[in-house]
């Protein structure tokens, strides 16, 4: 969310905030907290369809937002995560169905060493005829602990390995764990992917950044209806974006352009507090000492919301 940036106060109103949703395993009981059951995606669908939603590409947000061209509030894309078999064999037959689009994101070690669990390349090849393959990294490992050469070296051997299979570079690339600071940011950004995305919970608008997009996860019970009622706040984050000094988030610094007076903050493990906006500014004391090793922070009006992750090195 760092391209949103005005210089005049704008009223609340406005954007269509459109969502992208993320999926891992389906119909795999022996792992819940990814799984999403065949029953649920079916009236996660019908959801869909009945309330008029459209299920879009990646490509198709690619082209508005590298375009400026308009958002629709009722854009809905799909991703699935890491190539799990469970993909191929439970949840594509429903996405078939339906003919929904959907981005599958690679990680490419699994698919490449054909670890037990995960689709092969000739299952992905299938798979591709129906929706868009993206990278999830290599070895799917934690970026922001890496040095900046080991990032180049996983993001590169990735790149190479899914060109060899697919015949094509990957253009649209998803952190592992939702996890990049600055550094990882900078980095994975110079390798030219047309987007990239985070797992940060908000909505996609028509002036969000390319490189920046945030997910929201979709698995465990169905939380469709509510997730989908989650809106952007336009936020342009100045501190903090790494991992604080010593532990201690000292303060929270950010622009907020839009007419309001106040927002309420949430950082991991604390509760809601309510802070004032002068002047579509956020500048707040906190001197909070982190006890979790990622921390997300949320600034929310409504529901209208921006967030954060903080990875400690
Ligand atoms: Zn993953």
């Amino acid at each position: 969310m760092r391209r949103l940036f005005f210089l005049a106060l704008l009223p609340l109103i406005l954007w269509a905030d459109a969502h992208i949703f993320v999926y891992h395993r389906f119909g795999d009981s022996e792992h819940t907290s990814t799984n999403t059951s065949i029953t649920t995606l079916r009236s996660q669908f019908e959801y869909l369809k009945e309330n008029g939603y459209k299920v879009v590409s990646l490509q198709t947000v690619h082209d508005a937002i590298s375009n400026n061209k308009p958002v629709s509030d009722r854009w809905v894309a799909l991703n699935i995560d890491d190539g799990y078999k469970s993909f191929y064999e439970n949840g594509l037959p429903l996405f078939k169905e339906y003919g929904y689009p959907f981005t599958l994101f690679v990680y490419v070690e699994a698919t490449d060493k054909r670890y037990g669990d995960f689709m092969s390349w000739e299952q992905i090849r299938d798979v591709q005829q129906y929706g868009e393959i993206g990278l999830h990294s290599y070895a799917h490992p934690h970026l922001v602990s890496l040095s900046e050469e080991a990032i180049i070296k996983d993001t590169q051997t990735a790149i190479d390995s899914f060109q060899k299979a697919l015949g094509y570079p990957p253009r649209f690339y998803a952190y592992p764990y939702g996890e990049y600071d600055a550094k990882v940011r900078k980095i994975i950004t110079s390798f030219g992917f047309d987007l990239i995305l985070n797992q940060n919970s908000g909505a996609l608008l028509e002036q969000s950044d390319p490189h920046d997009l945030d997910r929201i996860a979709l698995t465990g019970e169905n939380l469709l209806a509510r997730k989908l009622r989650i809106k952007t706040l336009p936020t342009k984050w100045i501190t903090p974006q790494i991992w604080p000094k010593n532990s201690i988030l000292k303060t929270i610094h950010a622009k907020i352009p839009i007419e309001i007076s106040s927002v309420e903050y949430f950082v991991s493990g604390k509760s809601w507090k309510r802070i004032k906006v002068e002047n579509g500014v956020v500048n707040e004391t906190l001197n909070l000492k982190l006890t979790r090793s990622r921390t997300r922070l949320f600034l929310k009006t409504g529901n209208r919301q921006s967030s954060l992750i903080l990875v400690r090195e």
